[in-house]
């Protein structure tokens, strides 16, 4: 039989190798050594590692390991650039940020192949997806620089930002960063993964040729330590990080009370859900892109199907059948599907977490077929016979590897999908609309992509939810986190109100009747479990009255009470602003009886604080159905709808000067966002919140909406911070107790706010009537929706 016949015969795709050889010419002309790019200059190798091409397991190139030192030459040359660079024009940024955009174009090809040879994904996914994207970032930023002033009047930017990226999408990562962060005018130092520098490198000399101002961009190459190192630096003003959640939470750890801005893009265990009305074949296409893109090493991969279990038999079927033709070999190679895994280690990893499903009773199929022998490759894998504790369900795998269970009903299908410490991204296949667009919003993920997945753009913010992280990139969201408020940078320690010195030392003195006041939780008064009460002081040490003194036990059951009641969230926003509205009313109507009590815990006029109050709930109860989401329309068949979402059970501790204001400035925002909190009023002067139990009764709030402990205002935020139940915490106190808000805030990676005993004045409706506390309320989900018949 001649070639052609046997290729009809077996309709097999042939070779269709792409050239290495103009990125082996550029790699050569560096010498195949490496050193950083410091201060628009490059350095000489120091200690260098091997960066190999994990296809072939051959060297690549040298690659230095950034010291300390280095990280702190790349800092000192990012501060020195910073006034110039923050100091231009948006126009003249953004003509930077255009040639960087028009130069990647032209090198696309040179940059695809270097990112290939250099990582191992297939040529057709850096070609036709991580490249045009990063180009897509860099003229989407560029936008974003031209109007920084009239989009986001009055913040500034950081100043020097540290950005540590992974090796998954080397330079796709590098542009997620880069690109917002200089389009905000802030100048950054960026340390690539040490298993993926190369194209970060080229991209350097990319930046060099445009003329874009020595010490904007430094790139200090390196490993773990290096990424320490920027971690630890003083003089670096926002740390941007997109890893692991092990590092994550290290890094969160490393940064506490140091005032740095953070992000954090993490892990994900995604679900992808297909009811039974899904249009199969499509959805097993999407399944192929969701997990064996980039060989499953991608943070949003859709690794957990959830098939509706009247098609599970044929769907399981029909995915094996194509799971079989699916290409496995040389990433360089244009029909290949998938390529190399990015190192022996991570190829090692994977193989022990199988050996761990399979043990816990996993049944694991791969399709015949061989595979390269040499390098790192993996045969696509789908495991079956899974609970949802096996470890290969928990666990991201970052690797092909797709676990498979089924569920009945669309709220079991929320329930598995929700079923994870993660919240990346979800995906939704289903012919009905209406069911799809019921899903959407009750998965608890940054990104839902409906019939359809791995849709990304850069006018689309993209990030996690509970241990996926914080932040966003992309859109308005991910500018808005490369940016301050003016003020913000202003402010002054704050000044503790004095403590009056106690008239009663003993708990026997006080000799009235038993007046304590109880907590609040779950719509009723309770009393504390200790047991024990506090003594609140007015001005002259005079005793006041009396509040429950609470303790774990009290903050565990507010959480609880919280967590009953986060279909506040799902309540029209309508009805959450009546609510406040009424709210207002009903302390309005008491005001002179607040007013009093202001003044008795304070010896100062309580009239305008109460006034303030009022307004700030009104203003709240405004913003309820004003502060909403967008619609984006991105170079791709769909719509993606930003929805702004309650973050969820919200610890608010308030500081221990204004005793009403100082509370309801707090939780007015997260309420009229749909957040149930668990508020632990001013320790010093608490009694003008336990007054408010009564207004809280008759304004129609739903029963565990807004819970109070009374207490020690540094132990009950600690004990907020720990609880996996809260899902954010604001606390306003000293630098001490908030560097401890901070750390211990790690355990499922909460967002927090803390005051860091700064001066933030509450009363200043210009700062804190607006959108300063209502972003940090919310978090927003992209939903996908494609279109197109
Ligand atoms: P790691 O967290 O191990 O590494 C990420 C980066 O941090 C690397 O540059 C690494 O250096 C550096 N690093 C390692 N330790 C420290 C440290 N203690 N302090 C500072 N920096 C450090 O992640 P991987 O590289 O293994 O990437 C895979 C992970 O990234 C997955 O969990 C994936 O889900 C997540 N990811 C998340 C995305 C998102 O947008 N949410 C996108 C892509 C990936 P080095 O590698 O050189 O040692």
């Amino acid at each position: 039989m001649n070639k052609i016949a046997q290729i009809f015969e077996t309709l097999d795709y042939g070779p269709a190798p792409e050239g290495p050889d103009q990125a082996n010419a550029w790699l050569e002309s560096h010498g195949r050594a490496f050193g950083h790019f410091i201060d628009g200059k490059w350095t000489k190798p120091g200690t260098t590692f091997a960066s190999d091409n994990p296809a072939t397991g051959k060297t690549l190139a040298q690659i230095t390991d950034g010291t300390a030192e280095d990280v702190d030459k790349a800092v000192k040359a990012a501060r020195a650039a910073f006034k110039g660079w923050s100091g231009l024009s948006g126009y003249e940024r953004g003509k930077y940020l255009y040639a960087i955009a028009r130069a990647i174009q032209k090198h696309a090809r040179l940059f695809a192949v270097l990112e290939t040879m250099d990582n191992g994904k297939p040529i057709r996914e850096s070609r036709d997806i991580d490249i045009p994207l990063v180009a897509r970032h860099f003229y989407h930023h560029a936008g974003w620089a031209q109007h920084l002033d009239r989009e986001f009047p009055g913040h500034v930017p950081y100043g020097v930002c540290g950005q540590i990226i992974p090796w998954n999408f080397p330079l796709l990562m590098l542009a997620w960063k880069i690109a917002p962060a200089l389009a905000a005018g802030n100048t950054v130092i960026l340390k690539p993964a040490e298993f993926t520098s190369l194209t970060a490198l080229l991209f350097a000399e990319i930046c060099e040729r445009a003329g874009l101002p020595k010490g904007v961009v430094n790139i200090v190459t390196g490993a773990g330590e290096t990424g320490q190192a920027i971690v630890a630096h003083e003089g670096i003003d926002k740390i941007a990080f997109t890893g692991s959640t092990e590092v994550g939470k290290a890094i969160r750890a490393a940064t506490a009370g140091s005032g740095k801005g953070l992000s954090l893009e993490l892990g994900g265990k995604s679900p992808y859900i297909v009811f039974e009305d899904a249009d199969i074949d499509s959805a097993i296409e999407g399944l192929v892109d969701a997990i064996w893109f980039n060989q499953g090493q991608v943070c949003c991969a859709g690794s957990r199907l959830l098939v509706q279990e009247s098609i599970e038999e044929r769907f399981i079927t029909k995915l094996k059948l194509r799971m079989a033709s699916l290409r496995v070999g040389d990433p360089l190679d244009k029909s290949v599907d998938i390529g190399a895994l990015v190192a022996p280690v991570q190829v090692e990893r994977i193989r022990d977490l199988m050996q761990r499903g399979l043990a816990e009773g996993a049944v694991v199929y791969e399709p015949d077929g061989a595979i390269p022998s040499v390098g790192c490759f993996l045969k696509p894998a789908l495991v079956t016979n899974v609970s949802p504790a096996n470890t290969l369900v928990a666990e991201e795998i970052f690797g092909p590897v797709l676990v498979a269970m089924s569920f009945r009903t669309p709220e079991e299908a929320v329930a598995l999908a929700n079923n994870t410490k993660y919240g990346l991204a979800a995906t939704v296949w289903s012919e009905n609309i209406n069911l799809a667009l019921d899903i959407a919003p009750k998965i608890k993920a940054g990104v839902v992509w409906i019939n359809g997945t791995n849709n990304f753009d850069a006018a689309v913010g993209f990030g996690g939810y509970k241990e996926s992280g914080f932040g966003r990139e992309g859109g308005r969201e991910g500018m808005a986190a490369y940016l301050k408020p003016v003020w913000e940078k202003d402010l002054k320690a704050a000044t503790a109100p004095k403590a009056a010195a106690p008239k009663f030392d003993n708990p026997l003195d006080n000799g009235h009747l038993d007046q304590t006041a109880k907590m609040y939780i779950g719509g009723k008064q309770a009393r504390p479990d200790s047991g024990y009460s506090r003594a609140v002081y007015g001005p002259n040490g005079n005793l006041v009255g009396e509040v429950g003194d609470g303790n774990r036990k009290d903050i565990r059951n507010a959480v609880e009470a919280a967590r009953g009641a986060l279909s506040w969230g799902n309540s029209t926003a309508h009805a959450r602003a009546q609510i406040l509205y009424f709210l207002a009313e009903n302390l309005d109507y008491r005001r002179d009886e607040f007013a009093e009590r202001i003044k008795a815990q304070t010896g100062k006029s309580g009239t305008a604080e109460v006034a303030a109050s009022v307004e700030r709930l009104f203003a709240f109860a405004a913003w309820a159905d004003k502060y909403d989401g967008a619609v984006h329309n991105p170079p791709l068949r769909a719509v993606a709808a930003a929805m702004v979402e309650p973050i969820g059970v919200m610890g608010i501790v308030a500081g221990p000067d204004l005793p009403l204001l100082g509370s309801i400035a707090l939780i007015a925002p997260a309420l009229a966002m749909g957040n149930p909190v668990v508020l632990v009023p001013s320790e010093t002067a608490p009694l003008s919140v336990t007054d408010l139990y009564q207004a809280i009764e008759t304004s129609d709030v739903p029963n565990g909406v807004i819970n109070i402990v009374t207490g020690d205002a540094a132990s009950l935020a600690k004990t907020l911070a720990e609880h996996d139940g809260v899902d954010a915490l604001w606390f306003m106190g000293s630098s001490q107790a908030s560097t401890m808000v901070e750390k211990a805030s790690i355990t499922n990676v909460k967002q927090t706010w803390t005051s860091r005993g700064l001066g933030y004045d509450l009363t200043d409706r210009q700062k804190f009537e607006g959108d300063y506390f209502l972003a940090k309320a919310t978090q927003i989900k992209n939903v996908w929706i494609p279109y197109g018949a």
